[in-house]
C-alpha cells in the first residue's frame, strides 16, 4: 500500500525503534505509548482492518500472537501481565488502517476500558 504509515515503516522508510522482525511481520515501539511497555505488532502484509480478513491470512494472524509471547517475555513483563488490544474501525479508535496488535505493559490497566 503506497500511502500506508506502517507499510512505510515495515520498509524501513519510516523510522522506528524495532524491538522484534522476522519475515513476517514486524513489531516496534508506539510514538505515543499508553504504557510502560507499548509495542505495535503488524503483519508485514498490508491487511487494513479485522474486517479484511481473509482466510488465507489465519496463519500470519497466529503469528501476530506467536511473537505477541516473545515480546513480553522480551519486555520482562510475562508474569506480571499484559494486554493485548486490536481496534477495529472508527467507533474502537483505529487511526492506522493496518491492522495492528498493540501490547500493553508495565502497569496496572483498568477494565473495562474507555
Ligand atoms: P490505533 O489507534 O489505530 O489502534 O493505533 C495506532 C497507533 O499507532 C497509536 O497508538 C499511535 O500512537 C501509533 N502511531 C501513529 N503513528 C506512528 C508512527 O509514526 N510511529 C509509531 N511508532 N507509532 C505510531
Ligand atoms: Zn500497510
Amino acid at each position: 500500500m503506497h500511502d500506508c504509515l506502517f507499510c512505510k515503516i515495515q520498509k524501513g522508510e519510516i523510522p522506528a525503534d524495532i524491538v522484534f522482525q522476522d519475515d513476517d511481520l514486524i513489531a516496534f515501539r508506539d510514538v505515543n505509548p499508553q504504557a510502560p511497555t507499548h509495542v505495535l505488532i503488524i503483519p508485514r502484509q498490508h491487511i487494513a482492518t479485522v474486517n479484511d480478513i481473509a482466510g488465507s491470512d489465519e496463519t500470519i494472524m497466529g503469528k501476530l500472537f506467536s511473537a505477541a509471547k516473545i515480546i513480553a517475555a522480551q519486555e520482562g513483563v510475562s508474569d506480571d501481565g499484559y494486554r493485548l488490544v486490536v481496534n477495529c474501525n472508527a467507533q474502537a479508535g483505529q487511526t492506522v488502517f493496518h491492522i495492528h496488535m498493540h501490547l500493553l505493559a508495565g502497569r496496572n490497566l483498568s477494565w473495562p476500558p474507555g
